[in-house]
């Protein structure tokens, strides 16, 4: 079986402080991050246990796939506000001090994160490389894990994808929207595999009565893979490539061998395996509904965008950089002419809230 060199891939977003910088490109992910705000209030608020873990000791909080901010300083701040809310609503003093430890592949740009950290925050931070499919912290130590957008990102391409011969080998195409069901679950597999590892890394980490909190691109429950708004977007960045290896432009083997290791569950397949995996309790689990672009052509091209920061890096191993930005720009006129395929509704962003029970490792 053809696998990755790799066990685990990393493909960081967009660093530094440019036009096509993840900072600058992020505003769909910060718009919703301000949404689901009074949601995690509402979590801390109603089931986080902080009477088990008084006594003096600091209140950890950790990011996981934080990228390189803003998103994950306004994210943290209404966390560690939510939780000092309930010290005072309880009457627990004092209240505790705070540290934020900022979890990414060691390639993401730390760098910018910590020089724009806000001068005024009110914790102690700290910066953790490394992949959330495993473990990152000391045992029973965390309080609140957060995780926004990134969990979607699988650790890696499923091997047999790229395995010429195989009955999932996803010949033609970069992502699973509108393959063969063999490719369809070679992906979910995949997917489940990662999911039960970072349960189980949090299991270890989280203290009883603590909190996992998770925003993620996920697909409605009753929405099939094909109809979900990421896949027709993957899709059609697949055709955009196609269409340059008919032209020649490209090697038509270089589509075949760029995957994009990304799955959009659904509420029910998440909630399966936090099930089957049994060291967390669901507090909460929702679809959020798809805040729609307006039809407008600059619309398609900051989608566009939006969508080669996230995948850049994973396109710059396969192709030159003249053919990128021929392939985003020939992306960009397509989804002009295709309105529907991101104004549509096949799209949901999880929002959900595991607590540590007290099954014990
Ligand atoms: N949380 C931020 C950034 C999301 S971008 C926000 O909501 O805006 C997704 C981030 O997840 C990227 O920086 C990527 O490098 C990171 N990521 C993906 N898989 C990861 C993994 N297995 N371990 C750690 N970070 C990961």
């Amino acid at each position: 079986m053809m696998e990755s060199n790799k066990s685990s891939q990393a493909y960081p977003m967009k660093g530094g402080d440019g036009v096509s910088s993840y900072t600058n490109n992020s505003s769909y992910q910060k718009s919703l991050a301000e949404v689901v705000m009074s949601l995690i209030g509402e979590a801390i608020a109603n089931k986080l246990d902080v009477q088990s873990f008084v006594g003096g000791h600091p209140f950890l909080i950790a990011d996981l796939g934080c990228s390189i901010g803003p998103n994950t300083f306004i994210a943290v701040k209404n966390i560690i506000n939510s939780v000092q809310l309930k010290y005072q609503t309880l009457k627990i003093t004092p209240t505790p001090e705070f540290q934020v430890f900022f979890n990414d592949h060691a390639s993401n740009d730390f760098n910018t994160l910590f020089k724009t950290l806000p001068s005024d925050k009110h914790y102690y931070a700290a910066g953790v490389p490394g992949s959330f499919y495993a473990r990152l912290f000391p045992r029973s130590s965390f309080h609140l894990i957060y995780s926004s957008f990134a969990l979607h990102w699988l650790s890696k391409v499923p091997g047999e994808v790229m395995e010429r011969g195989s009955p999932a080998w996803n010949k033609g195409r970069v992502h699973y929207g509108g393959a063969e069901e063999e490719v369809v679950m070679a992906y979910k597999q995949q997917y489940e595999r990662d999911m039960h590892g970072f349960l189980n890394a949090r299991a270890e980490e989280v203290v009883c009565g603590g909190l996992v909190v998770v925003l993620v691109p996920g697909r409605p429950n009753e929405v099939p893979h094909s109809k979900c708004i990421g896949n027709v977007l993957f899709e059609i960045l697949g055709c955009c490539l196609l269409e340059m290896a008919k032209e020649g432009k490209i090697n038509e083997e270089t589509v075949d061998h760029l995957n994009l290791p990304i799955y959009y569950a659904s509420p029910q397949e998440l909630e399966e395996i936090v099930n089957k995996n049994g060291y967390f309790t669901i507090d909460r689990m929702e679809g959020l509904p798809h805040i729609a672009e307006p039809e407008t052509k600059h619309a398609a091209t900051r989608l566009a965008l939006g969508i080669r920061v996230g995948v850049e890096a994973i396109f710059k191993g396969h192709l030159e950089e003249e053919t990128i930005d021929e392939l985003f720009d020939s992306y960009s006129k397509k989804l002009e002419q295709v309105p529907s395929a991101y104004s549509s509704g096949g799209a949901s962003i999880m929002f959900a809230v595991f607590r540590r029970n007290d099954k014990c490792y």
